[in-house]
């Protein structure tokens, strides 16, 4: 009997998650991520598959996120022909996703085409979409959905189960068992206390865990203050008669959002302001949230409860869909609450919003995320004099007041904590994906000082034998 796992994405980097288990020749993927990254290098990991696609059983995803997800319509095309298990909140929320990009892919193919067939880029190849809405259809009728704590089969003598992480809405901890092992899955792992999810939960005894390690090396500000936090900027920018114009991801960081400002106006602890979430992809997300009360936890449902509500609706909130309409907002001189997509700043519709409030020293600018190098949010993060906007230079004099405690993933600590609950006696080892080098091996050294025995990085494209 021979099992084995092998990393063909999420390698020592945080992209293009992909681990395949074999379990005595029967092949079951773990994701089946985008990677993203610098053009030309993603494309080419992107459009071919470094495994036999024909040899994969089935696929077990953890959650909707793009980095796990995105890439599984390229699976299906490659003749992929098995099921793809996940929670029904995953399916519906990859299902957004992967909509989402199949339409962004043709675009960007379009424009690269027209600048081609002008001169305008002899150097440009003719660029077809990695897949198409169609292809997403079909991948979407492989799925097959299973609710948390359920034992489900995933071939013959296999079978797996979900278990809550905490990540985002339907993420799950996955365990697989088969030729007498049990083996761990993390996903992306969560952190206790976000709000509206319940905590990750506490794997049974596993022999492997393959495990995730993005903030190894790093720890996040408590959570416990965000609240009070929000609810200052919001009071203050509304005194000066301004307004707080919110960069934010579609999915999970604007319900966050929602959820937070919710309570905070039930709470009367906010001015009885406007709140509009500007963003077809978010409006779209927040119906799949209202969609989904299975996921939330104890304390989302009773916050609630009494006045049955939904917590992604309230009558403050307006959900902006129409482009005419999200420009008027821009005329709206009264306080209010702007969040809007994309989360980094880079395309969408915050820019618009961003040229009124760059310059406007009565509004506040507020940063939820994470905002990479040579983005405008960065630029605005780092509080830089002037920012260029649609190619025209704004002094930067609005308020930027940065939230550092959203996030989604656990830091090292909360890891540790995690792990540290685990059954030692049955676990034989703990392989890391999906980090920096540098955050893995701090979570190899502090797991490793920890008393945890055969703590493992995977490389890329080269398996490791479990039995
Ligand atoms: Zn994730």
């Amino acid at each position: 009997m021979r099992v084995s796992i092998c990393a063909h994405g999420a390698a020592e980097e945080v992209t293009g998650s992909k681990h395949l288990l074999d379990l005595d020749g029967c092949q079951v993927l773990l994701e089946c991520g985008m990677f993203q990254g610098r053009r030309a290098e993603a494309r080419k990991r992107n459009l071919s598959l470094p495994f036999a696609v024909a040899a994969v059983k089935a696929v077990i995803l953890s959650h909707a996120h793009f980095d796990h997800c995105g890439n599984l319509p390229s699976l299906v095309k490659a003749g992929f022909d098995g099921a793809i298990h996940c929670t029904p909140a995953t399916r519906d929320l990859a299902s957004l996703i992967l909509l989402d990009s199949a339409h962004i892919q043709a675009k960007d193919a379009e424009y690269v085409n027209h600048r081609r067939k002008r001169g305008k880029d002899r150097s440009a190849v003719e660029v077809e979409p990695l897949y198409t809405e169609e292809d997403v259809v079909h991948t979407l009728e492989h799925c097959l959905t299973t609710g948390y704590g359920r034992s489900f089969s995933v071939a013959d003598g296999i079978r797996a189960s979900f278990l809550d992480a905490g990540h985002i809405l339907g993420s799950a901890l996955v365990v697989v068992e088969g030729q007498g092992l049990r083996i761990g899955f993390t996903g992306d792992l969560g952190r206790p206390g976000l709000p509206i999810l319940r905590d990750p939960q506490v794997l049974p005894p596993v022999d492997y865990l393959i495990c995730e390690s993005t903030y190894g090396n790093r720890l996040h500000d408590p959570l416990g203050q965000t609240m009070d936090e929000l609810a200052e900027v919001i009071v203050s920018t509304a005194k000066k008669g301004g307004r707080v114009v919110i960069p934010a991801f579609a999915v999970e960081r604007t319900q966050e959002l929602i959820y937070f400002l919710h309570l905070l106006h039930d709470q009367e602890r906010i001015p009885d302001i406007p709140i509009y979430v500007d963003s077809p992809m978010a409006v779209n997300a927040t119906a799949i949230f209202r969609a989904h009360p299975e996921c939330y936890d104890g304390e989302t449902r009773r916050a609630f409860a009494d006045h049955a509500q939904n917590p992604f609706g309230f009558s403050r909130l307006s959900l902006v869909t129409d482009l005419a309409e999200s420009k008027k907002l821009n005329e709206l001189r009264l306080p209010h609450v702007v969040i809007s997509a994309s989360g980094m700043c880079e395309a969408g519709r915050i820019l618009h919003h961003l040229v009124r409030s760059v310059p406007d020293h009565r509004d506040t600018i507020l940063i939820v995320g994470f905002m990479a190098q040579n983005t405008l949010g960065r630029r605005l993060a780092d509080r830089e004099k002037q920012v260029k906007i649609f190619g025209e230079t704004y002094p930067l004099r609005a308020r930027v007041k940065i939230l550092n405690a959203f996030s989604a993933h656990a830091d090292y600590e909360e890891m540790l904590t995690y792990l540290r609950r685990l059954e030692r006696k049955r676990l034989k080892g703990i392989f890391l994906v999906h980090g920096e080098p540098e955050a893995q091996a701090n979570l190899k050294k502090v797991l490793e000082q920890d008393g945890f025995a055969r703590v493992e990085i995977l490389h890329q494209g080269e398996p490791v034998e479990l039995a």
